[in-house]
């Protein structure tokens, strides 16, 4: 089973599909790549990406690392 959603990051047209046999809740972005896999039982996330808070992720690992390159400098 199949469903048009808007995409939660983006807003454009999104895919939501239900895997009964799996047991599992997949929604997909082509737009942005937004990947959401929740469990259709519990509504447990299973495994999330959202490319807006990966380079989050990102941005705040290059900090750690310039901090730790002023530790070795000094
Ligand atoms: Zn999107």
């Amino acid at each position: 089973m199949m469903q048009r959603i808007h995409c939660p990051n983006c807003g454009a047209l999104a895919e939501r599909h239900y895997h009964t046999f799996l047991g599992e809740v997949r929604t997909q972005c082509d737009a942005c790549d937004y990947l959401l896999v929740t469990c259709a039982k519990s509504g447990r996330v299973l495994e999330s990406y959202a490319p807006g808070l990966a380079v989050y992720k990102t941005s705040q690992r290059v900090q750690i690392l310039l901090t730790q390159g002023t530790a070795v400098l000094q």
